[in-house]
């Protein structure tokens, strides 16, 4: 029945308390879960993740977003945006259909976007320079971002103190900076996602997210990757939030629930789902 020997509670204790859990940041409309979304989902919702942010990653993965939202409209909600490692000399084009979508249909924010210097340094101006342009988006069309920036928290934030208006709201996902960055990221009224990597030993995140208030904090899995321990190796899935639940309720000497009520609220109100 989970992992007591520290005195989480179970399971079971979280279903009692009847809080929620919101994954902020997963794809699990991907081919990874082609297979088995309909247990993936199931699993999710025994595990009370009962709200699934999805953020979209470029044209190719549009259509698979947009179906499994429409499958499940009480637990998927949908982002659009175009991912940073997807840019390339295209990215005109993929930002038309980034707007094409926004005019269309509704989302629940701009994601992913942001600047990535980690797999590949070609496309830097074009990511800077697409990421610019999806904060307006989010300014015109009222909606919170959701931010990747791997290797590039200096550069994002850059951008975003030349682009930051009264409104703009949003998440810098997969929070893995120090606690000087996380103080910014505050400072600008954004959120910080926590994840799997909370759980890793020597990831060093739990030094940094101990001294983040949770009001701060939301919580997600960015499945398939980054699984938490005791999964971490194998594909991750929104049920394992869970794990990242209980870490984060651990660093803060709070209970489980205590931190699914705080977080889920953070999601709430920022994405308005
Ligand atoms: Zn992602």
């Amino acid at each position: 029945m989970g992992n007591r020997q520290f005195g989480f509670p179970c399971f079971l204790c979280l279903k009692l308390s009847q809080e929620m859990l919101i994954d902020t940041h997963s794809h699990i409309y991907t081919e990874d879960f082609s297979d088995d979304i309909a247990e993936v989902i199931q699993r999710a919702y025994e595990n009370e993740v009962r709200k699934i942010v999805l953020p979209n990653i470029d044209s190719s993965t549009v259509k698979k977003l947009l179906d499994l939202s429409e499958q499940y409209p009480q637990i998927c909600y949908p982002l659009m945006g175009l991912h940073p490692t997807s840019v390339n000399e295209d990215y005109e084009e993929e930002l038309e259909l980034v707007e094409f979508w926004l005019q269309k249909q509704k989302f629940y924010g701009i994601g992913e976007i942001g600047i990535d210097l980690y797999w590949d340094k070609t496309f830097v101006n074009e990511q800077t320079d697409a990421f610019r342009r999806q904060i307006r988006m989010a300014i015109k069309y009222d909606l919170p971002i959701v931010i990747h920036f791997r290797e590039s928290f200096n550069e994002v934030m850059a951008v975003l103190q030349e682009e930051k208006v009264p409104g703009l709201r949003g998440v810098f996902h997969s929070f893995s900076g120090t606690i000087e960055q996380a103080q910014q990221v505050i400072d600008l009224g954004f959120k910080l996602g926590v994840n799997g990597v909370v759980t890793f030993k020597n990831s060093g995140m739990d030094k940094v997210i101990e001294k983040v208030d949770p009001s701060h904090i939301i919580l997600e899995t960015d499945a398939p990757y980054l699984t938490p321990v005791p999964f971490r190796g194998k594909r991750n899935e929104s049920s394992y939030l869970i794990y990242v639940a209980r870490k984060v309720a651990e660093l803060h000497g709070i209970s489980v629930q205590e931190l699914a009520r705080r977080s889920s609220q953070n999601a709430e109100s920022l994405f308005q789902i």
